[in-house]
């Protein structure tokens, strides 16, 4: 029969590697937290229309990259493709910003994008996320990227620094639409089809364009930072000098725009330098949405958020020896021993110890082969003597030591072993 294989660009995540993107998952959750972040889990599928709203119906992610189908009602549903739109929409949906001046909000999972596939991009990918709504203050700007440079090093990322950016406001983003506009006309021949397009109706996604082509071609283009009106002028200023009173590296860049309307101000990337990476080197985008809240309905709320391609991450971190699956291995020799094991197995496990045994029972040799292949640290053998005479054999994989102990006594000295050295 044919075999059926996985979606395409859709990974199985199997173990060792599964539990380095649990770790990261846990790592993350612990440094969000330190920071007042509390999750928020909404459902992978939402209506299509609020990404159309929320993303911007002329968007590559929407028109293009969405998985968009009906569901059995006829409405159209899509998989996320990013996590920002549904927790904005829960954020309005729950009232919650009645109930709270200020919210930080996480969130982490998979998200879908029909994306061309390559080394570091995928139409399933994990990102974990996180939105600040409720403070203007350029003081969130700046601990949202000083808490991403936290939580890459946690995670073991190397060579990190952030990319920063101000996109001015509705008061000077005109001024400089029309000077970049006026730049690019001529050099419209070197751009792509969609940034012909994008040059009438929003010329500033032409920066944001990843095709080759367009990068050469809007090589000198006109800096935002040139044009910032003094209100956003002094929002920057405090960002960056916030940016230094916690010693984050950062490096000012007038090309780097985020190309939706709703996005203000800050607008920021986390590249590692990590060689694994190649041209794939932003791990975090991020940026300031004062009008989004506004654009799905609610009340003008200021936010900022940003977004961590997960699996990117991990490519960057050295590979490491997977951890031991197993503490304690349990060797039975014969039908009356393994009995006897599978007990003494449930009373280690219900003390949070990691055992495994061989059911398929076979000789001591290939017992200790399997205990050895799974990283256990202990091997605890019985057989028919044992059994007799009351007690369990216990072995130090290590260093190879034994020691006979009174199966009352099993848990304490699998403990002592397991604590002793390492
Ligand atoms: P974005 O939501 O496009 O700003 O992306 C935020 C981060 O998610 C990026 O910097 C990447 O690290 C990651 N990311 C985006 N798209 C993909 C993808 N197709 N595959 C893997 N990671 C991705």
């Amino acid at each position: 029969m044919e075999e059926i294989r996985a979606v395409k660009g859709m990974n199985d995540v199997l173990p060792p590697e599964s539990g380095r993107l649990s770790r990261f998952f846990e790592v993350g959750r612990r440094v969000l937290g330190t920071y007042g972040y509390g999750e928020v889990v909404t459902p992978i599928a939402e209506y299509t229309e609020l990404f159309a709203r929320a993303v911007g119906a002329t968007t590559d992610m929407v028109e293009k990259e969405m998985y968009t189908f009906a569901d059995r009602d006829g409405r159209s549903l899509s998989l996320r493709p990013e996590g920002t739109a549904g927790a904005v929409r829960a954020y309005l949906q729950h009232a919650v910003h009645r109930a709270e001046p200020v919210t930080r909000w996480f969130y982490a999972g998979p998200m879908f994008r029909h994306e061309r596939q390559q080394r570091g991009r995928y139409r399933q990918f994990h990102q974990i996320g996180a939105e600040a709504l409720g403070i203007a203050e350029p003081g969130i700007d700046a601990e949202m990227i000083t808490m991403l440079v936290d939580l890459l090093a946690a995670i073991g990322v190397p060579s990190t620094r952030a990319r920063v950016s101000s996109l001015g406001c509705a008061a000077c983003r005109p001024a400089y639409r029309e000077r970049l506009t006026a730049w690019l006309r001529p050099r419209v021949a070197g751009l792509c089809e969609d940034c012909r397009r994008r040059l009438d109706h929003n010329p500033l996604r032409v920066l944001d364009c990843k095709k080759p082509g367009c990068a050469a071609a809007r090589d000198g283009a006109p800096s935002t930072l040139d044009l910032l009106c003094d209100a956003c002028r002094v929002h920057l200023d405090g960002v960056v000098a916030d940016l230094e009173a916690q010693s984050v590296p950062h490096r000012l860049d007038g090309t780097l725009v985020r190309g939706l309307d709703y996005y203000t101000r800050t607008a920021f990337e986390i590249v590692s330098d990590a060689a694994e990476l190649g041209a794939q080197n932003t791990l975090v985008g991020g940026g300031r949405y004062d009008g989004l809240v506004e654009e799905l309905g609610g009340p003008r709320v200021p936010a900022i958020g940003f977004a961590m391609g997960v699996e990117r991450a991990l490519l960057a971190i050295p590979a490491e020896a997977p951890p031991a699956a197993v503490d304690v291995f349990l060797v039975a020799l014969g039908e009356p021993a393994r009995r006897f094991a599978i007990g003494r197995a449930r009373e280690l496990r219900a003390a949070g110890l990691r055992v495994d045994l061989d059911h398929r029972g076979g000789g001591a040799r290939r017992q200790i082969k399997r205990a050895a292949a799974l990283g256990a640290r202990v091997a605890a053998w019985v057989g028919d003597d044992e059994l007799a005479r009351g007690c369990i054999t216990l072995k130090d994989l290590r260093d190879g030591s034994q020691r006979e102990v009174a199966q009352a006594d099993l848990l304490a000295a699998v403990r002592a072993t397991l604590a002793g050295g390492s």
